[in-house]
């Protein structure tokens, strides 16, 4: 079966944020203080999540990607993630993570049979990345990051959302990397977030005072010539928006995640936040309540015929989701940590 909307678009993508607990606060993501989070009872069980993804699996869904708050702070996330691999219709299961908590894992997920490990990372530096994620330690992700490539997890991914701590000392770090290393390292424009202090997170940057402004992409391309020559690379890597480059014998690659609306028109997934609430676009608060479903009287049946026909509403654009006001830029209702970023 394959799922679509009402614009042809093709679903087949599923992002499942599997907490709203996080054990970071990155300042685009989260407030300092955290945000009330769910009771145990509000988020969904094991259980419930093999069922949902099961029937989205018969819907069409083929890539699952399991995110959070911090998925890994999830006790029971190895036994979820090999109760989901047993799911014939899910051919492909990865995982986004902040990294602190993935050193202990990363055998475990390796046996799992996971395909690939998205690492947030946004500084090389301990300073600046203390800053940024208000706390965190940059040393255990680098280690965890180094040890994922070496076991031999298929595709060690580290996303860098840009912001004004990343300096070009970082850049050239990161392109060290991808020189040694297979990996591929994503510089992601920074979305803005509703309720997160219009200061902090002004114009998708986060300037403190006596910062420098945000490094671009473009500074980024004319850091990367001075590495050698690079090319765009033309087929496709992975199922999201990226567009990525390979520099000259570099053993990785540099991709690019613009927040821009191309991405829209070719948008393939769907998001259920640790509630179970199904959403259709990051800048929609509309939701289709899969908990309540799952835990009242409905058949299977029922379940898929509510789903696909709230798919159908999938908004054309970010623009023409439901929060966005008229003339106003769109921003992400909540709280990144409840929808799985
Ligand atoms: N805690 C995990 C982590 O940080 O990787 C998974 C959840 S996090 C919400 C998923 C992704 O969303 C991370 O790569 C994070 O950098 C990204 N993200 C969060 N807030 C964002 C924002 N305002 N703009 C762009 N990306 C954001
Ligand atoms: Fe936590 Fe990830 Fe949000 Fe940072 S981006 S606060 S690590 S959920």
């Amino acid at each position: 079966m394959v799922l679509s909307d009402n614009f042809k678009r093709k679903i087949d993508y599923l992002r499942l944020s599997v907490t709203d607990r996080c054990n970071l606060r990155c300042k685009y993501c989260m407030p300092g203080e955290g945000i009330r989070l769910a009771g145990r009872e509000e988020l969904l069980t094991y259980e419930e999540i093999l069922k949902i993804v099961k029937i989205f699996g018969d819907l069409g869904i083929r890539k699952l990607r399991l995110t959070g708050g911090e998925p890994l702070l999830r006790d029971d996330i190895l036994e979820l993630i090999i109760g989901l691999s047993k799911l014939k219709d899910i051919e492909d299961i990865s995982i986004t993570t902040n990294g602190i908590l993935l050193e202990k894992y990363l055998e475990r997920l390796y046996r799992s049979g996971i395909s690939s490990i998205n690492i947030s990372l946004d500084s090389l530096d301990g300073k600046s990345y203390r800053q940024i994620t208000r706390g965190g330690d940059v040393e255990r992700v680098i280690r965890a990051i180094n040890k994922a490539v070496d076991i031999g997890i298929k595709r060690v991914k580290v996303n860098v959302v840009l912001s004004s701590v990343l300096k070009t000392e970082d850049i050239e770090g990161f392109i060290r990397w991808v020189m040694e290393k297979p990996l591929d390292i994503r510089f992601i424009e920074m979305m803005p977030v509703m309720d997160i202090d219009s200061i902090e997170c002004s114009a998708g940057s986060i300037m403190e005072d006596g910062e420098q402004p945000m490094i671009g992409m473009e500074q980024i391309l004319s850091i990367m010539k001075k590495a050698g020559p690079y090319t765009k690379l033309d087929e496709k890597r992975g199922f999201g928006p990226a567009e990525y480059y390979k520099i000259e014998g570099s053993r990785g690659n540099i991709g690019f995640i613009k927040n821009d609306m191309d991405s829209c028109f070719y948008c393939n997934r769907i998001r259920i936040t640790p509630m179970g609430i199904l959403r259709l676009c990051l800048f929609s608060d509309e939701g289709l309540d899969l908990k309540e479903m799952l835990r009242g009287e409905f058949s299977e049946n029922n379940i898929k015929t509510a789903i696909i026909s709230f798919i159908e509403k999938k908004p054309k654009d970010r623009n023409s989701s439901s929060s966005c006001r008229p003339g106003e830029k769109s921003r992400i209702p909540g709280f990144m940590n409840k929808i799985g970023g």
